[in-house]
């Protein structure tokens, strides 16, 4: 089965554009047009590795009341760990599975440069303040640029018939 692993900010919501970096709008958070069709899909696992304060991550998750499509849900203090987070849940796929492992997010420099360097098919979303952010190295180079979510379902068609 395809596993996916989604960012939070900028990637399941418009966070740069409604929070413009205060927390008062937390609750104005609504998930990017689409994604839920693609969270529902029984095809694939998903998993929610975000950076933040928790409570702040938690608190936009329960808003976007997206929680329940996610077999796991991690946070993380800096973008800088997901990548031990990347390795731990990639320990619990079975090997057989691990070709089929996809990572959207919308910074080359975390989520895309962590999934590159783990093997992982990447999907970068341009969103938000990394929306413009170019490649530094050549783990930074997304396997495919979306300019919105509802185009990452072919994507996931295709990487599952492998
Ligand atoms: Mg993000």
């Amino acid at each position: 089965m395809t596993s996916v692993f989604y960012d939070l900010d900028d990637t399941c919501t418009n966070t740069t554009g409604i929070l413009c970096g205060s927390l008062e709008n937390v609750q104005k958070l609504r998930p990017f047009e689409g994604l839920v069709a693609v969270l529902g899909r029984a095809d694939c696992q998903k998993h929610l590795v975000t950076s933040g304060v928790e409570s702040v991550q938690r608190e936009k998750i329960a808003v976007l009341g997206i929680a329940l499509y996610f077999k796991s849900i991690r946070v993380c203090p800096e973008a800088s760990d997901k990548l031990i987070l990347f390795t731990e849940i990639k320990k619990s796929i079975p090997p057989c599975d691990h070709r089929s492992i996809v990572v959207v997010g919308n910074r080359i420099d975390a989520e895309i440069r962590y999934g590159n360097m783990l093997g992982f098919h990447t999907v970068r979303l341009k969103y938000g303040k990394y929306g413009s952010q170019k490649p530094r190295i050549k783990a930074e180079i997304p396997d495919y640029t979306l300019n919105d979510v509802r185009e990452l379902g072919p994507i996931l068609d295709r990487i599952g018939r492998y």
